[in-house]
């Protein structure tokens, strides 16, 4: 038992962390001690309550996907809180991982934090190129720090603390609050509602015409977990589905409306906020360590997803 990992998940009961927990459990790894804490646990903005947690757990590994995150209309009205409330719980998660002399620290940063000005794709290499959009400035210049700081972990005391980018993610346990959701958990709550409510039509914001690369929690925790067992690099991975995979939000309406067999119209409210319309992401490098990886495919997902959320429909986020 010695040698067996111990490994802290923040953020454990969200949407990622209920991803990872349904592999561990099928998989049973050998050798391996998951543990994942939410909210409930303790506030990991708080530095002493973050010590408690670790000196409780003792962690050898740490997954740190705990973050304050929101839709884009959530980000838009509290870049302040998004800011202060990530820089205080990603310095304590990682610094408190340093004092306890945690082997490996695997945190979770986001396709939108890159520049807002740049070529596409996106790759890994240019997440500090230039100022994120305004929507989400907050949110995005405290995620790009933990790179940052993975860095100087790096350099001044030689540990291996890395970061992973995912894009727009969706699946089970979903936050489907309408003031906080992201599109896809937004539009599943409402197509739903309005199935029940036999209305007419269900309304879209902006003008659907944005492009999103969409991966399904569980392809990403798949994806995590390898990261953590075998990735070499402190600089991040961008895990994401690959160009070709982009979708509109149009699109991506579409595939949630016939999952639910609604047959009402989609409404586009073009006065609401689009949001930034693309932010392609490159998944070369992900592809160059795993050429293998099957995602599955979008629409299939978002049907597992809506069977997922009509059986759990009592006990969802909303
Ligand atoms: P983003 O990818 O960070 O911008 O975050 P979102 O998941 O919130 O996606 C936002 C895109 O979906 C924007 O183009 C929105 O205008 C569009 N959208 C359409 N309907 C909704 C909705 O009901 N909620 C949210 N959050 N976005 C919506």
């Amino acid at each position: 038992m010695g040698d067996s990992k111990r490994i802290l998940v923040t953020g454990g009961t969200g949407l990622v962390g209920r991803a990872i927990q349904y592999h561990v459990e099928r998989e049973k790894p050998e050798g391996e001690t998951w543990i994942f804490i939410g909210s409930k646990d303790g506030n990991l903005s708080d530095r002493e309550q973050t010590r408690e947690i670790f000196a409780k757990h003792q962690p050898t590994h740490v997954i740190h996907l705990a973050a304050m995150v929101g839709g884009l209309f959530h980000n838009m009205a509290h870049n302040l809180d998004f800011l202060r409330t990530n820089l205080l719980i990603n310095d304590n998660v990682l610094h408190t991982s340093y004092e306890r002399g945690v082997k490996k620290v695997v945190s979770c940063l986001s396709t939108c934090i890159f520049p807002d000005k740049t070529t596409y794709p996106i790759d890994e290499t240019m997440v500090h190129n230039g100022p994120p959009n305004d929507t989400n400035f907050g949110y995005s210049y405290a995620k790009r720090l933990i790179d940052v700081q993975n860095r100087g972990y790096h350099e001044q005391y030689g540990l291996s603390y890395t970061s992973v980018i995912p894009c727009n993610v969706f699946g089970p346990y979903d936050n489907f609050n309408l003031e906080h959701a992201h599109v896809i958990p937004a539009l599943m709550r409402k197509v739903h509602a309005a199935k029940l409510e036999n209305k007419p039509n269900v309304q879209v914001l902006g003008t659907g015409k944005p492009l999103r690369q969409f991966i399904y929690s569980r392809d990403l925790a798949k994806l995590i977990i390898w990261t953590l067992r075998e990735y070499p690099e402190v600089k991040p991975i961008i895990l994401s589905v690959g160009e070709e995979d982009e979708v509109s939000i149009k699109d991506a309406a579409v595939a949630i409306k016939t999952a639910f067999s609604y047959e009402g119209d989609l409404v586009f409210d073009t006065s609401a906020a689009d949001g930034q319309f693309k932010k392609t992401a490159s998944n070369a490098k992900l592809r160059n360590y795993l050429p293998d990886f099957k995602f599955t495919p979008f629409s299939e997902a978002i049907r597992e997803t809506v069977h997922w959320y009509n059986e759990n429909y009592e006990h969802i986020r909303k």
